[in-house]
């Protein structure tokens, strides 16, 4: 049966890297996939003085169109920024989720994804979605609610690995994301990696924005085995089921 999944985000490349392989697989399986996307990510890293907003909703279309989207939407707040002192960050939590509420209803949603409480690493626009979806969630009796978030346990022996070369600060990493006993759906996207890359790779200014190496940049530079071993798994814990 032919099951219709709503994945709401913060900005444009967040799903790319957090639910992409997920997205890929569903529509692959013959569901409808909806991307949402809070924000057109603003105040992302860029390496020209273009409009970034613009340049970003257009490489999100074409990220979704990789991964089978069958419709995009933007909610059309501005990016907040790692301060989060304007923006989606400081968005009346009921207007937003109204608006979202309001799709869930037009696509009879059997699946919305936001994120974890923590908002993964922390980012004002990311804590807010965890806040937002859960209310649309409510609002539109969306049988199933998933946030979609890593298994911290799996991340932190890698991290410390990595600091074996670069030394930086742990602690927020020991409080993000979820911990794997709380992780409802582990999700097996080894099959769909080849289209989470590419998906990965539409998000051109941002992996080439800024003077350092951004993340995804460095993912994308893995050989495609160790992308798949890496990046072949994608975590959510199921936060509701009505119905
Ligand atoms: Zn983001």
């Amino acid at each position: 049966m032919s099951r219709t999944c709503v994945f709401f985000h913060a900005h444009p490349d967040d799903e790319a890297l957090l639910t992409g392989g997920t997205m890929a697989r569903l529509s692959a399986e013959g569901h409808r996939v909806v991307l949402v996307v809070a924000t057109s990510g603003g105040r992302g890293l860029s390496a020209t003085t273009d409009d970034l907003a613009t340049a970003r909703s257009r490489e999100l279309r074409a990220s979704a169109a990789v991964l089978g989207c069958a419709r995009v939407e933007f909610l059309g707040y501005q990016d907040s920024g790692l301060t989060g002192d304007t923006g989606f960050a400081r968005a009346d939590v009921t207007e937003a989720a109204d608006r979202l509420a309001a799709l869930l209803h037009e696509e009879r949603a059997d699946l919305l994804t936001g994120y974890d409480p923590a908002g993964g690493y922390g980012h004002p626009d990311h804590v807010q979605v965890h806040r937002v979806a859960s209310l649309a969630a409510e609002l539109a009796s969306t049988p199933r609610l998933w946030e979609a978030t890593v298994d911290r346990d799996r991340l932190l022996p890698v991290l410390r690995a990595a600091r074996l070369v670069r030394r930086f600060d742990l602690g927020p990493f020991e409080r993000s994301y979820s911990a794997s006993a709380d992780i409802t759906h582990r999700v097996d996207v080894r099959r769909y990696a080849h289209l989470k890359r590419r998906s990965m790779a539409a998000h051109a200014t941002q992996t080439t924005g800024g003077t350092t190496t951004r993340t995804l940049t460095a993912l994308l530079r893995l050989p495609p085995p160790v992308f798949r071993y890496a990046l072949g798994t994608e975590w959510y814990v199921e936060r509701a089921r009505r119905r």
